[in-house]
């Protein structure tokens, strides 16, 4: 495979596929240059150079080789010579991957100095300042880079340097005293490395290409590469182009120009300018950077061509067709070029952008949807401290994930699980998270490490998976000993409540009101774009009408899932079901489910006025009786208490329902079958409700009963019988007949296989993904997160299958069952209930399979609508 491109205005080597040979910078220089943009001329070294190097020891011959002539020809082109006798070839040396990636080498400049070159370049443009500053920094970079010594090493030096020969201020202002600087510079080199710094550049020069190249292997990169799934052997490919004097003299500098106002969405070129001679001040004697703005108006601020710039921005946006942010420097009055890219944005001004550019007639509908990661929609759709709060702030860091969040703190991901199991909300504090948190992160409202960054292990999977994040709050001690963390002269404990704030770093102390974002204008536009494009019609789990609500708020076409055992473990109700659990016989257990009847009923009846029409799926009781039975010795006798029992009976009922696998155990319609009346309460009341709501609202609903954990189709059978017999008392009763389905949860292997015959009964099939991995996998869904991360880690699983389907598997299997289902029941309605149904790559496997709908947490609504229509285009 070719080692080495070239690029230059004009003109640039091509290749298939440049990013993945070329990397980020080379290959998008070579675009540029492609489209006749200046650039400097320079070459770049594919990463296919880079895996032959790999292999062998030091840099390949043939490389060397192709860098000389490659030098050679820039040498003919700039009209320059590296390490010659008149003037010098300066050159910059940046690595890059097919993306960004954290860890890689830093770029090196000025490369074509040394004690001698320096000379000639400072007598060619009259400026010993110029050149010497350039000969420093190369210097550092160059030492950073292949000796891993520290700048503040040559600070330290330049400090005794100043103090011996008496300058003022950064650096020397004589050749004298910058001559004795290097000096100092040099010999510091040799006693900490032990041999003199080269003085040949193209030694130099390899050695920059060899250590760029052995980045790639740096734990930060490779952390990195295995976070984002980045194969091992992609590579880094090594970007070499001649330097632009970019800081010299009034009509030089940078820039970073932007082809759109990100506010508005529209064209116009916005960025920003920084003058580049030594005090940063342009010709008016600006010292602030040049708003880019201002140059529509004012065009002679700008040292370099203004409309040339602006064109040259248009051009690279019409290439992209999105819009595009590039690198621009001037030197001495001349435009380059460096890189582009498409802007980088936040999620909502992405959606601005695209919705503006549709607007324009610039690109589809479809295209705009496919620009927005689904996923990110999460960062938009997290609530925000409500503005006007007093808070106390007592700590900021780096907001590394979006969104606000509140709990009590906890210390440990261990900790974070059991305080979420007890149906509690935590923020995770650590000084910085390891991959064995990974599990804890997933259960605990938001993170916040003393140390890192934003690309951190805890910002990386915070943003990952959704949570707010704050990292670096440094001004924060962790005492985990005591159990306690300080911040700004407070010590909280573990337990006290807090909140970060991801978005803007800070942390505030308690639990101030958060408010629940807006979704409307161009976010409102972007969903109706995609429900205009998706096939797949997007449902919600929901119990509570707050859910509900919020639901429907973000677009739910209907609640898919409606687990009607989160209704009952609040307040009085709880006692109720216990009572009910804990009678002695088949009347006691009616008398306290006649009990539960009118709140249920209740709660299906505000329910189905919020859904207003649209289909709401009921599921019927679920999880083991035993989950709502009391535990421990004191609440097992204040529930004694209530129920006038005596505490020893109460333990007895308890232990006669334990099972040792409860969620392979006495749940779904196991539970059904064996207490029927429960069934029948849970029937009637949804009948009941959907008849006063309908009475209500005048709109007659149609309420969906699904039955759980189906295995056989006699157990569907049996259930449907009793939920058939109410339906025809309530008939009798009210002389109103409800119209209703009932279908079943599809969660274990045997109902896929029997799918056929199980249709023949069942108006609806809703595939429970979560037990249904659990079952096709036999892991405990509550029990995996402890091995699972490790499997992810050792790549033997690449994502935690109770988050995203396996395809392969459990998604093979319910292929199969789709297709059974439609066998006996073409018009079988068929959506999918389980976690996966939230989450975008599962979402373009259940578009594939042909389901009619996903249902999702209500949080998730707005990205699986997304998802969905990006599956469908
Ligand atoms: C499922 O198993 O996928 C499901 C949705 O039901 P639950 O999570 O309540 O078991
Ligand atoms: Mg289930």
């Amino acid at each position: 495979a070719k080692r080495l491109f070239t690029f230059m205005r004009g003109a640039a080597d091509r290749t298939a596929d440049p990013a993945e040979a070329l990397g980020l910078k080379g290959s998008n220089l070579a675009l540029l240059a492609s489209l006749d943009l200046p650039v400097p001329p320079g070459f770049t070294i594919s990463t296919s150079a880079w895996r032959e190097a790999e292999s062998a020891e030091g840099l390949p011959a043939a490389l060397r080789n192709e860098v000389l002539a490659a030098i050679e020809w820039l040498e003919g082109v700039t009209g320059r010579t590296l390490d010659g006798a008149q003037k010098p070839l300066l050159l910059a040396v940046r690595a890059s991957a097919r993306s960004v990636m954290p860890g890689l080498a830093d770029t090196v400049l000025d490369l074509g100095l040394n004690s001698r070159t320096v000379e000639l370049l400072a007598r060619e443009l009259g400026d010993v300042g110029f050149a010497f500053r350039a000969y420093r920094r190369f210097i550092e970079s160059y030492c950073s880079l292949i000796h891993a010594v520290d700048s503040v090493d040559f600070e330290e030096l330049a400090e005794t340097e100043r103090a011996r020969a008496g300058w003022q201020g950064d650096e020397p202002h004589s050749l004298v005293d910058w001559r004795a600087l290097i000096a100092a510079y040099l010999r510091f080199i040799e006693d900490e490395v032990g041999s003199p710094m080269p003085q040949t550049p193209l030694e130099q020069l390899y050695q920059v290409i060899e250590a760029s190249f052995a980045s790639w292997r740096g734990p930060v990169a490779r952390a990195f590469r295995l976070a984002h799934g980045i194969a091992e052997n992609a590579g880094v490919a090594i970007t070499v182009h001649s330097m632009i004097f970019n800081e010299r003299g009034e009509k030089s500098g940078t820039g970073r120009a932007l082809s759109r106002d990100l506010k508005t969405g529209r064209p116009r070129l916005t960025g920003e300018f920084v003058f580049g001679n030594r005090d940063g001040a342009g010709p008016a004697g600006v010292t602030e950077p040049l708003n880019l703005e201002r140059v529509e108006a004012e065009p002679d601020l700008f040292p370099a061509d203004p409309a040339a710039l602006t064109e040259y921005v248009r051009r690279i946006e019409a290439h992209m067709g999105d819009a595009t942010e590039v690198d621009f420097m001037v030197g001495d009055g001349e435009l380059f070029f460096l890189q582009s890219r498409i802007a980088r944005r936040n999620v909502a001004e992405a959606i601005r952008v695209a919705v503006e550019m549709v607007r324009e007639g610039q690109i589809a509908e479809e295209d705009a949807l496919l620009r927005i990661e689904p996923s990110s929609l999460d960062q938009l759709l997290h609530p925000t401290i409500e503005r006007g709060e007093e808070v106390l702030v007592v700590a900021k860091g780096m907001p590394a994930s979006p969104g606000a969040a509140s709990g009590e703190i906890v210390f440990s991901s261990e900790r974070a699980i059991a305080v979420a199991a007890e149906g509690r909300k935590t923020i995770l504090v650590r000084n910085e998270t390891l991959p064995e948190d990974v599990h804890g992160m997933h259960v605990t409202e938001g993170v916040l490490t003393v140390r890192g960054g934003t690309t951190s292990h805890a910002a990386v999977v915070a943003r990952g998976i959704g949570k707010p994040c704050v990292t670096g709050a440094s001004a924060i001690r962790i005492n985990q000993e005591a159990g306690t963390v300080t911040a700004m002269g407070r010590t909280l404990r573990a337990g006290d409540q807090i909140t970060i704030d991801g978005t803007s770093g800070e942390v505030i102390l308690g639990s101030p009101k958060l408010k629940r974002p807006s979704l409307t204008g161009d976010f409102a536009t972007l969903m109706a774009f995609a429900d205009r494009a998706r096939r797949m019609e997007v449902r919600t789990n929901a119990e509570t009408p707050a859910e509900a609500r919020a639901a429907r708020a973000f677009g739910a076409e209907g609640i898919g899932l409606c687990r009607t055992e989160h209704m009952f473990f609040e307040g009085e109700r709880i006692s109720m079901m216990r009572e009910m659990i804990l009678a002695s016989d088949e009347a006691g257990r009616r008398a306290a489910l006649e009990r539960l009847l009118p709140i249920q009923r209740s709660d299906f009846v505000e329910l189905f006025e919020i859904m207003a029409g649209m289909p709401v799926t009921i599921r019927l009781l679920d999880p083991p009786l035993h989950e709502f039975l009391p535990k421990g010795e004191q609440e097992i006798a204040e529930t004694a208490v209530m129920l006038s029992m005596s505490p020893a009976v109460v333990a007895e009922r308890i232990e006669a329902l334990h099972e040792f696998n409860p969620m392979l155990g006495h749940r779904g319609c196991r539970l059904a079958i064996s207490h029927p009346e429960i069934v029948e309460m849970q029937a009637r009341a949804i009948f009941e409700a959907a008849i006063e709501a309908g009475e209500r609202k005048g709109k007659a609903v149609v309420p969906e009963i699904m039955v759980p954990l189906v295995g056989l189709r006699r157990e569907l059978d049996f259930v449907k019988a009793r939920v058939e017999r109410i339906a025809d008392l309530v008939k009798q009763e009210r002389g109103k007949s409800v119209d209703y389905l009932v279908g079943t949860m599809i969660e274990l292997p045997r109902a896929i296989v029997r799918a056929d015959t199980i249709a023949e009964v069942a108006d609806f099939f809703s595939f429970g993904t979560n037990d249904l991995t659990q079952t096709v996998y036999g892991i405990s869904r509550d029990d995996a997160a402890n091995f699972l991360s490790n499997y992810e880690r050792q790549g033997i699983i690449e994502r935690d299958p109770f988050q995203s389907l396996d395809i392969e598997g459990v998604g093979e299997l319910i292929a199969m069952g789709v297709e059974k289902a439609r066998r006996t029941r073409p018009d079988i309605s068929l959506g999918v209930c389980g976690e996966q149904g939230g989450d975008p790559n599962s979402i373009a496997f259940f578009e594939r399979t042909g389901l009619d709908y996903v249902s999702c947490s209500p949080y998730r609504v707005p990205i699986a609508r997304l998802a969905a229509a990006q599956a469908a285009i």
